[in-house]
């Protein structure tokens, strides 16, 4: 009966807070509206400093933006993809190109992707989409 037990235990699903979550029922980018899926480009998910940006649906045309709780974790990710490419490909770019201005242009584009490739991929990974007016 104790192994039983104990081996039931193991069995119950182990849900970690911010990693993957269960399939959910309608899509991740379904519209607050009609819940049809709204097709986010890499754009729309990169952090905006507009408040009263918002998005509109091409099925229904109702107003939605990404929530807020997705919007900090886009912002979150951009500043780590920043350190991360301001640390790395760009020191990198810079160097092999001995500083010129075509290598710190470059190292900066190369920075500027990583920036945009990190909040992309944390915009993905929390999306959720709320109503706007
Ligand atoms: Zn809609």
């Amino acid at each position: 009966m104790q192994v039983i037990r104990r081996g039931a235990s193991l069995l119950i699903p182990v849900k970690l807070p911010g990693a993957m979550s269960p399939e959910a029922t309608r899509a991740k980018d379904a519209c607050p509206h009609c819940g049809k899926s709204v097709g986010l480009s890499f754009w729309d998910l990169l952090p905006s400093r507009e408040n009263n940006r918002f998005l509109v649906c091409k099925a229904c045309g109702g107003h939605y933006d990404l929530s807020n709780n997705c919007r900090m974790t886009s912002i979150l990710g951009g500043m780590v993809g920043m350190a991360l490419g301001m640390a790395f490909p760009f020191q990198w770019i810079v160097r092999a190109g001995h500083a010129s201005k075509g290598s710190i242009a470059l190292g900066i584009a190369a920075a500027a992707l990583s920036i945009g490739v990190a909040a992309t991929t944390a915009a993905r990974l929390t999306l959720a989409l709320e109503a706007k007016r």
